[in-house]
């Protein structure tokens, strides 16, 4: 008998994180094959991942990690390998390449998987921000797809099926984070205990903290860019407390199409490892009548200026979403590690922003010098803090 054409080889990379954990829910349900599994640092849990899934390759970033792995997993006949070079091997396995590693450390992986002519499941929101422009050419001349993950997009895309032109406007909703309907005054202060609360999904602590600041809708608003050739103009943000309608397209005839279902992971994962297959899925079914109503309403710039940062950026150009992106990958680092407080976030961005504009980011060797000097002045930024505390 033939295989159904949605079993495709899977390689997840990230496979211990929220996501990845999540995806691998969605394979053990659907019987998908798992040609690599990577993740950082995680020894048990990978070692429990591979042998319940039994990938050909099973790969720690960390090196020492990797060495423990290799012992542990030695009566079987799983390849263990390591460091950068390992999550690259992995990035070449598999039909489908679900890319869940957070930050610019996704972005060499998911190049290497578009090269090896994988198609990719994009968890990794901030490869498109900071290489965005580079990541979907190269997946263009190579004719690999770009699946979304992320919640949103993944509703675009699917309001998108069976469009021929691109959408006129994107209509990108948020939940507006934990921290929604309160002033810079309230929040200023706030630490990691404060901000890592999240009232709907359950996410690695990176994420968490963007959503508190609404820089996690902003990081989607140029992922968004990218993913559909739209302009900056064309997209807007919603504040959709309810995160049940999870984004809009707006078509030529002023048509409005909206993707609803509630707020689970699983179903955009499952869709972007099935695509163009509709499969059952085991969330709740929506009931509308009893969340009685969907409200909409405009974001709270002035409190959140993170958002307004990135779509500032949007406008400026690429070399600025690179900087923006190292610069708020540092401080959420600083922010988590304690050593800024919550106020200081958006600051130690918009000061990265205005010392280095919108630098040259043509190829890959200049968008890592942007995120390196990014984040070089935010570390600037926060030692000049500690000095005047
Ligand atoms: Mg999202």
């Amino acid at each position: 008998m033939q295989e159904a054409p949605w079993k495709r080889r899977v390689s997840v990379l990230g496979s211990t994180g929220s996501v990845g954990t999540q995806a691998l829910d969605v394979i053990d349900r659907l019987s998908l094959p798992v040609a690599a599994l990577a993740a950082l640092r995680s020894v048990a849990q990978l070692e429990a991942q591979a042998r319940r899934f039994r990938p050909a390759l099973a790969v720690l970033f960390d090196e020492a990690a990797a060495r423990d792995l290799k012992i542990r997993l030695a009566d079987t006949d799983i390849r263990v390998s390591g460091g950068e070079a390992g999550l690259l091997e992995a990035a070449a396995e598999g039909d489908t390449v679900l890319t869940a590693l957070t930050g610019i450390a996704g972005l060499a992986p998911t190049l290497a998987a578009i090269d090896a002519g994988r198609d990719i499941a994009l968890a990794n929101k901030e490869t498109l921000v900071c290489a965005g422009e580079l990541v979907m050419a190269r997946a263009r001349a190579k004719g690999v797809g770009i699946l979304p993950v992320d919640s949103e997009h993944s509703a675009v895309f699917q309001c998108l099926q069976g469009q021929v032109k691109a959408p006129r406007r994107i209509l990108l909703t948020a939940s507006g984070g934990p921290f929604y309907g309160k002033t810079r005054a309230e929040t200023d202060n706030f630490g990691p205990a404060e901000a890592l609360s999240h009232p709907t999904w359950r996410m690695g602590p990176k994420i968490t903290v963007d959503c508190a600041t609404l820089m996690n809708k902003g990081l989607e608003y140029i992922e968004a860019m990218r993913l559909y050739g739209v302009s900056p103009g064309q997209i807007e943000v919603l504040i959709h407390r309810e995160s049940v309608v999870h984004s809009l397209v707006g078509l030529d005839d002023r048509s409005v199409l909206a993707q609803l279902g509630v707020p689970d992971m699983r179903l955009p994962i499952q869709y972007a490892l099935t695509y163009p297959a509709r499969l059952d899925c085991p969330v709740e079914p929506l009931d509308l009548c009893k969340i009685g109503c969907l409200r909409f309403a405009p974001p709270d710039y002035v409190n959140f200026p993170c958002l307004a940062l990135a779509m500032e950026a949007a406008r400026t150009g690429g070399g600025a979403c690179a900087v923006l992106n190292g610069a708020n990958e540092a401080a959420v680092e600083l922010f988590l590690q304690g050593r800024i407080r919550f106020g200081h976030i958006a600051p130690a961005v918009e000061d990265a922003l205005s010392r280095l504009g919108n630098p040259d980011t043509d190829d890959l060797a200049a968008i890592y010098a942007a995120d390196t000097a990014a984040r070089a002045a935010v570390a600037r930024f926060a030692a000049n803090l500690q000095q005047r505390m």
